[in-house]
């Protein structure tokens, strides 16, 4: 019988889920190949960490070479760049297309630097990842006492990367600038954790701009509505958009250009393409993009992904009604909240250490 091709297009979050358990458990009479741009995969949880110091960037990184080593994939190092799904191809930037028989899609999404003038060519977005770890090094050397550093976004990366500069680059003398715009600190987050976190931006001398959308990046700052705020860098931690190569897919998608997917995660309409994680839009209700969602809809993606290539019935991903939202202070202090509860503390960075390192050894080979 001739060998059948499971492709893996991204090595986020969910896809590393999958690519242990082929590790465990072999699919018989397929091969694997993992397509992915960056040989090492970030997990979010502790990028934040990366910035404050707390943890070196190998801490942070899955080596996606080791992890399709031990799950007997094969690794393509390049970008996906489109599909031929009529034909099965894989279009990729830098080599001859793949061809599969099963696709599975965990590109994440990418930072909105799009729509606000000169965001693309002055902030730093915080992916891809191999892009922002050299420049963030560059301007911790680079940044002097009376520079200003500013972060853009007001969700949980903006918060944690704005407590992470003020840790890093406070007692140097450099000041850090949040700009959260009319949406606001954490708007999708309790109320009690919001006032938390502001009582904690304003108690770490973080400036909070809020009520106006940054209208404008320039080599001198932000420009919020008729006022400059000046900075030196301007690092962007937006919501984040749709891959353009989504739009050459021929898949489905939402107004926003992600993937619509049915509760078992496989692409509306389609028998042998699934995708999970930020880019994917979960059928009936979108889920918000976050980390957490990606690293659940893991496990069932690839129970399905065997499934699918068993010819055996599909399970739906059965999202939780909420989950716990630990938040980095960068100062070896965390904040979190599960149902309408907040806390904070020493203790609760001990915590978020400890299942984050949990996380990753799964994943490094150092762990179940
Ligand atoms: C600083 C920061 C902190 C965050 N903190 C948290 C947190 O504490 N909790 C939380 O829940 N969420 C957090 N998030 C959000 C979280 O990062 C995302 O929701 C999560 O990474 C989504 O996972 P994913 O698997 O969908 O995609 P990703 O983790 O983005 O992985 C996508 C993978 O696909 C690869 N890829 C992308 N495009 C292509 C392409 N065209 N071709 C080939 N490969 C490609 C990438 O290199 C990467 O390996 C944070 C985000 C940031 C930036």
């Amino acid at each position: 019988m001739t060998e059948r091709t499971l492709v893996l297009a991204g090595g986020g979050h969910a896809h590393v889920e999958v690519l242990r358990q082929l590790a465990e458990r072999p699919l018989a009479g397929w091969r694997a190949v993992l397509v992915t741009r960056e040989s090492h995969s970030p997990y979010s949880g502790m990028l934040p960490g990366v910035a404050a110091g707390l943890y070196r960037p190998d801490q942070a990184l899955i080596d996606a070479r080791a992890l399709t080593e031990r799950a007997g994939a094969s690794l393509v190092l390049d970008r996906v760049e489109g599909l031929d799904p009529e034909a099965q191809l894989v279009l990729r930037a830098d080599g001859p297309p793949i061809p599969y028989d099963l696709l599975s899609i965990d590109t994440g999404a990418t930072p909105d630097v799009s729509r606000v003038p000169g965001a693309a060519e002055h902030a730093l977005p915080l992916k891809p990842i191999d892009g922002l770890l050299p420049r963030l090094d560059a301007l911790f050397a680079e940044a002097r006492a009376g520079q200003t550093v500013a972060v853009v976004g007001g969700g949980a990366a903006g918060c944690e990367m704005a407590l992470a500069m003020a840790a890093r680059l406070g007692p140097r003398g450099v000041r850090v600038v949040l700009a959260v715009g009319r949406a606001g600190l954490l708007p999708d987050k309790p109320a009690a954790l919001r006032r938390r976190v502001t009582a904690e931006i304003a108690r770490r001398g973080i400036a909070l701009r809020s009520g106006q959308d940054v209208a404008a990046v320039t080599e001198a700052g932000l420009r919020i509505g008729d006022e400059m705020a000046p900075a030196e860098a301007v690092l962007w931690a937006t919501g984040a958009a749709a891959a353009p190569w989504l739009a050459h897919s021929g898949l489905p998608r939402d107004a926003a250009g992600f993937l619509l997917v049915e509760p078992s995660l496989r692409v509306t309409g389609r028998t042998n393409v699934f995708a999970a994680g930020d880019v994917s839009s979960l059928l009936p209700k979108p889920l918000p993009k976050s980390g957490v969602v990606a690293v659940r809809q893991g496990p069932v993606l690839a129970r399905n992904l065997r499934a699918a290539a068993e010819g055996r019935t599909l399970e739906d991903y059965v999202p939780q009604r909420d989950w716990l939202v630990l938040l980095s202070l960068g100062d070896g202090r965390a904040l979190g909240t599960r149902n309408g509860l907040v806390f904070s503390g020493r203790w609760v960075w001990w915590w978020k250490d400890w299942l984050d390192r949990r996380f990753m050894a799964r994943y490094q080979g150092n762990g179940r």
